[in-house]
């Protein structure tokens, strides 16, 4: 299977065709994944946490579930999951601010800056940053609305298939962020296998 590295703290764009599927590998096990995707034709159309939750409805999705945009379009099948299935679809990516919010020392790189200069790349801007799905996130749901941070559970080479249900840009980032330990206590890279 060819692999695509996604470095330690950094963020890759990948093209799907309709149909085609990747594997999101966490090669060291233990890393956060933050994923979006975007209709190629309209970068408007992005794939969508709340809507895919009211689609699903569930707060974590599981292989076989369908991901909507914000239009409510399919946009990608959860095929295969090796990991404990914990991915998470409630935090926002981080950012300068919100790393400045939680008082880390760590402001850049970070997830909300790799996305927009992926976008960049390609000559597209956003105003509103999606929420990412995730990936590996173990956040828990305690005492029905608490929301806590767990270290990612996931093991090295667990990966997380999906199939492109329309044409995809997907941006992927290895999430940089130490607050809460969600990777542990070190950023590390993961990669996209192209099946
Ligand atoms: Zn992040």
């Amino acid at each position: 299977m060819k692999r695509t590295i996604i470095p330690a703290r950094s963020a890759i764009t990948i093209e799907l065709s309709k149909g085609q599927r990747c594997r999101v590998i966490n090669t060291e096990g233990g890393q956060v994944v933050d994923t979006w995707a975007f209709n190629p034709y309209d970068f408007n159309e992005c794939l969508s946490m709340e809507h895919s939750r009211s689609a699903i409805y569930r707060l974590l999705f599981r292989p076989g579930d369908v991901l909507v945009s914000n239009k409510f379009q399919p946009m990608l099948t959860l095929t295969d999951d090796t990991s404990p299935g914990f991915h998470d679809t409630l935090h926002a990516a981080c950012s300068a601010g919100s790393n400045r919010f939680y008082g880390s020392d760590q402001i850049f790189p970070n997830c909300q800056d790799n996305l927009q200069k992926q976008l960049g790349l390609r000559g597209q801007t956003i105003n509103t940053i999606p929420c990412p799905w995730n990936l590996f996130e173990h956040a828990l749901i305690g005492d029905r609305t608490e929301l806590k941070d767990e270290i990612s559970a996931a093991a090295p080479e667990d990966y997380v298939e999906l199939e492109a249900r329309m044409d995809l840009v997907m941006i992927f980032s290895a999430c940089p962020s130490l607050v809460g330990k969600i990777s542990g206590t070190s950023a590390r890279g993961a990669a996209i296998g192209f099946l």
